[in-house]
């Protein structure tokens, strides 16, 4: 969705692009024209907005690893006029770390198997089955979540471990 948005008082203001009340906030802000920004969620509209404030007030920190109630309180300092009411607010749909840290290990299983192939490939001097037993063996660990199956995902390809904590 295409954004307007201005400090009205200290705080943002967003609107729909075309908006016929952006010219009346515009009387009381400190901006001459209104900023320009595309977002999907009031989430997005939120990062996007205080990304450069908060890059210069926590230089040492990543974004992502502002707690809840900082973002909490950077999400208050932002209002939405009724022309965006329909922008989903998108904090829900956010994901947890542990989420987040499942995904990777599935791309780093997935990459595991194309590593094998590549491999086997040039003739990497062991057999096929020892190469995956091997891998399988480094990567049991991992945790991907569970699959479409409802069990803890392995791809298929690598023997799939057999261990007491994988039950
Ligand atoms: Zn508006």
């Amino acid at each position: 969705m295409e954004l307007r948005f201005m400090l009205v008082n200290g705080d943002f203001k967003v609107h729909a692009k075309g908006c016929r009340a952006i010219s009346r906030d515009l009387k009381t802000s400190d901006y001459e024209k209104p900023g320009e920004l595309t977002a999907d969620s009031q989430r997005e509209v939120t990062l996007d907005l205080w990304d450069d404030i908060l890059a210069e007030e926590y230089p040492e920190r990543e974004f992502s690893s502002l707690t809840e109630q900082e973002l909490a309180s950077c999400a208050s300092a932002i209002s939405y006029h009724t022309c965006v009411k329909d922008l989903p607010d998108g904090w829900d749909a956010r994901v947890t770390k542990r989420e987040a840290k499942q995904l990777l290990a599935h791309y780093v299983l997935d990459g595991a198997l194309t590593s094998v192939a590549d491999f086997l490939a040039h003739d990497g001097g062991i057999p096929e089955d020892e190469a995956r037993r091997t891998v399988s063996q480094w990567l049991h660990h991992l945790n991907a979540g569970n699959g479409e199956d409802g069990k803890r995902y392995f791809p298929e390809g690598l023997p799939r471990p057999d261990r007491s904590d994988w039950r």
